[in-house]
Formats: structure tokens, C-alpha cells, sequence
């Protein structure tokens, strides 16, 4: 009685929405359409990269979304029709719904970097979706001789995780300097800024060296041709800035830019950005209506992050919730923490909260912040132990 709501997508957005919605009314059925069996989180995927966490650990499973009452369908959803509310999928079923909720994360354009192709990273990783990617970087890591180079390249904005590539240049430095300490990683970026920055330099000054000439790390911002714009697999080089500098390296990661996931595109949930529009205060698309769209694919002032799909999903459950009912929607807020893990027992943090506001999402003056310039090493100990106990709350929120 209470409506069928179909999700696609069973990742950081598509499992909090199933699991919510059947704790907040029971009556309604749900359904969560995952194209694969195990979702890898990519969230402290770096850590895999660094050697302190195996690739296992990052690995979930639907059985207890199942135990829930949500049914699981384990195929792809290829098409959404908006008008007569359906969702086709790759076994051939299709599903009506009454409200729709896609969560599909990002799709690589790898067309925006010349000669990088979904074959060519089978070589050349990306690893900004996590599993097998992630397995391979390690590998090459470990496969690689000291005195070695590592090129990781960063995207232009907007893309998952702001801090991330920054992140995993630091966690690739952890690695090195432990095990491979004439060796370096290059950052060639796309940008000339990006989140954390004074606090990762700072990291990186202390831990690895930065500033000096036997530094782990080097970074080249957009302005000192670090904009990559090709790649040459044949002879592991990549080409940077208006020059095409050329830089050879013997494992190079490719983080490519990005936009929404490619049934959002497909489906006419996009606009000219790549990302799909919607009304802040519920998550319901602007181009179509029943259907929400929440998590790295929605364009909102929200970093893209799992710790955003989780607060954007919880919001979501409730509009649809009171829209099944017929009752009125409340004004939201929203959360938001990045964690970063620079090296051993230093972490940084970012924290906001967004509030609802004609329209937009303004973060709340006073409510947010980042961790100070001076903390004491004990508060940056810290900070990687509430970056660990976050991670293991929201896999048990998504998966338990
Ligand atoms: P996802 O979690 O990617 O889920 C999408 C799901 O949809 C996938 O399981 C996919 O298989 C499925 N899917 C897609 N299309 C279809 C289809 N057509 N049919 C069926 N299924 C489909 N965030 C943080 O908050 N903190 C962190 O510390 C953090 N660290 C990160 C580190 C790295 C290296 C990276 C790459 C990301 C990190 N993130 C972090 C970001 C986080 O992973 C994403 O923001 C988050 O996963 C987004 O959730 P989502 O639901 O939009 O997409």
C-alpha cells in the first residue's frame, strides 16, 4: 500500500535510501537494482595504495539489505522511462515505480585525455572506482624498482572526492619512504588549488621532505604545465600543459575528469555540466519528476563524497516519505567530514554543515571547520583514529 520505490545503484546513496525507507515505513516496497554482487568502497582505498589495509577489507555485500525486506536485483538497470515510471534492466525485467532513486556515482571520460581508454587502464590505472583498479595500482607499486617515479594526475573540478588524489599521492609518499626511499611521486594537476592545501603541504613538509630537492612529493599546479592532456602507454609518458611537457614515469595513475554515472546520462537526468540538476531541498530531479538523483552524480554545493551521498540519502527517504504520504517536507540540513590520512598517525579533517536556503545550500558560518595549522601531533593521531571509527560507521550503516 504505501507506493514501490526502485533504487539503482547500491553504493554510498542507493543502500542508505533502501535501508531508511523500510525503517520509516515498512509498507513500502523496495527494490535495489546493484549491477555487482560486492560493492569495494573506495573510501580508504588510499590506504590499500600506502600497504596499511588490505583490498578484503574494503569489500561488502547485500545480505543483510536482503534480511531488511529489500529486494536485491544483481543486474544492470539500461533504461529509465520517466513517463510510463519504469526501469529496464539487463536480465530483461521491468520494474514500475511510483518513485525512482538513482545513485549511480561517476562515469570516467576518458576521452578527456588523449590516448587513456577503459583498455589503456588496464595498464595505466585510474582507480577512482575501487576493486580490481585499486589491486592493480598496488601491484604496480610493489613491482616497482627504489629510485623509481610515480606520475598520479589530477582532474579538473567538479569530481569525486576533492581531497582524494591528494590523499593518494601522500599515501603513495607513506609507502615509498618506508620501502622505496629514492624514489618519487609526481602530481600533475589540472588545477591550481584544491581542499586542504595548506594542511596536506604542511603534512608533506614534515613527513616526506616537501620544498626540499630530496622530496617524495612534487606537485605541478595548472599554472606550471601540470595539466595533463595525453597519454602515450607505449612508452609510460604522459604530456603536460600548453608545452605537452613530456614526463616518463614507471607507474603512472591516471585520475581522468569525470561526470555522472552513465544511466543518468542515458536517461536524460544530465544537463550541459554532465551532472544531474535537482531541487535541493529533496533531491528530486529538475528535469524529471518521481525521480531523485543523490550522491557523486547530483551537481549541489556539496563536496562529492560518501559522507554527502549518506546525509543527501537520509534527506532523500524523508521526501519521498512525505511526498508518498501527502504530507509537507521540512526544510533539511545537511553533513559533511573529509578525513585525509597524510602518513602515519597524522590526519587532517574538513567538516561543514550545508543548510537549505532559497534554493541553495549555504554551509552554516561557525559550524564547520578544518583542522588547525597548529594542532599537536596528538591531535593529528587523532584525527586518522575518527577517520578509521567513520569508516567503519558508514559501511555499517550501508551494509548492516
Ligand atoms: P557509489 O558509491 O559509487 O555507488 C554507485 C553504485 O551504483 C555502484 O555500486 C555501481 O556499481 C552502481 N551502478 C552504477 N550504474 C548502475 C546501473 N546502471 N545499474 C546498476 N548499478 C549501477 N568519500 C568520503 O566521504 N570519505 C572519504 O574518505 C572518501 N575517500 C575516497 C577516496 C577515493 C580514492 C575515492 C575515489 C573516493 C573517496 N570518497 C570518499 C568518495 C566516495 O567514494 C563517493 O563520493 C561515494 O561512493 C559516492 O556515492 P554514490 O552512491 O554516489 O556512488
Amino acid at each position: 500500500k504505501g507506493g514501490h520505490v526502485v533504487i539503482i545503484g547500491g553504493g554510498a546513496g542507493g543502500t542508505i535510501v533502501a535501508k531508511y525507507l523500510r525503517k520509516a515505513d515498512p509498507s513500502i516496497q523496495v527494490t535495489l537494482v546493484e549491477k555487482n554482487a560486492d560493492y569495494y568502497t573506495c573510501f580508504m582505498s588510499n590506504e590499500v595504495l600506502g600497504g596499511d589495509r588490505t583490498i578484503d577489507s574494503l569489500k561488502f555485500g547485500y545480505d543483510a539489505l536482503a534480511k531488511q525486506g529489500v529486494e536485491i536485483v544483481t543486474e544492470e538497470a539500461t533504461a529509465i522511462d520517466p513517463t510510463a515510471k519504469t526501469v529496464t534492466t539487463s536480465g530483461g525485467k521491468t520494474l514500475k515505480y511510483d518513485r525512482l532513486v538513482v545513485s549511480p556515482g561517476i562515469s570516467l571520460v576518458y576521452e578527456g585525455i588523449e590516448g587513456y581508454s577503459k583498455e589503456v587502464a588496464e595498464k595505466i590505472p585510474h582507480a577512482w572506482k575501487a576493486g580490481a583498479q585499486t589491486t592493480l595500482l598496488r601491484g604496480q607499486l610493489e613491482a616497482m624498482k627504489d629510485g623509481g617515479v610515480v606520475i598520479v594526475t589530477s582532474p579538473p573540478n567538479p569530481y569525486r572526492c576533492p581531497p582524494g588524489p591528494y590523499e593518494r599521492v601522500s599515501q603513495i609518499a607513506h609507502y615509498l619512504k618506508k620501502h622505496k626511499p629514492k624514489s618519487k611521486v609526481l602530481l600533475l594537476d589540472a588545477k591550481d588549488s584544491f581542499p586542504k592545501q595548506g594542511l596536506f603541504i604542511q603534512g608533506w613538509t614534515k613527513l616526506y621532505g616537501y620544498g626540499t630537492d630530496k622530496s617524495l612529493i612534487q606537485w605541478l599546479p595548472a599554472a606550471e604545465q601540470g595539466k595533463v592532456v595525453r597519454v602515450d602507454a607505449s612508452d609510460m609518458s604522459v604530456y603536460a600543459g600548453d608545452l605537452e611537457d613530456k614526463h616518463t614515469a614507471d607507474v603512472i595513475n591516471v585520475i581522468p575528469p569525470q561526470k555522472a554515472g552513465k544511466i543518468a546520462i542515458d536517461s536524460g537526468l544530465t544537463d550541459a555540466t554532465g551532472w544531474c540538476p535537482v531541487d535541493k531541498r529533496t533531491f528530486e530531479s529538475t528535469l524529471h519528476k518521481d525521480v531523485y538523483v543523490i550522491g557523486d552524480a547530483a551537481i549541489t554545493e556539496m563536496p562529492k563524497s560518501a559522507y554527502s551521498a549518506n546525509s543527501q540519502a537520509k534527506v532523500c527517504v524523508a521526501a519521498i516519505v512525505t511526498s508518498l504520504q501527502g504530507k509537507e517536507m521540512i526544510e533539511p540540513s545537511y553533513v559533511n567530514t573529509c578525513y585525509s590520512i597524510v602518513g602515519e598517525d597524522y590526519g587532517i579533517s574538513v567538516a561543514a554543515i550545508f543548510k537549505y536556503k532559497e534554493g541553495a545550500l549555504a554551509s552554516v558560518e561557525g559550524a564547520g571547520g578544518v583542522t588547525p595549522s597548529d594542532a599537536s601531533a596528538d591531535h593529528l593521531r587523532r584525527e586518522v583514529l575518527y577517520a578509521h571509527s567513520w569508516f567503519k560507521n558508514i559501511t555499517v550503516d550501508m551494509f548492516s
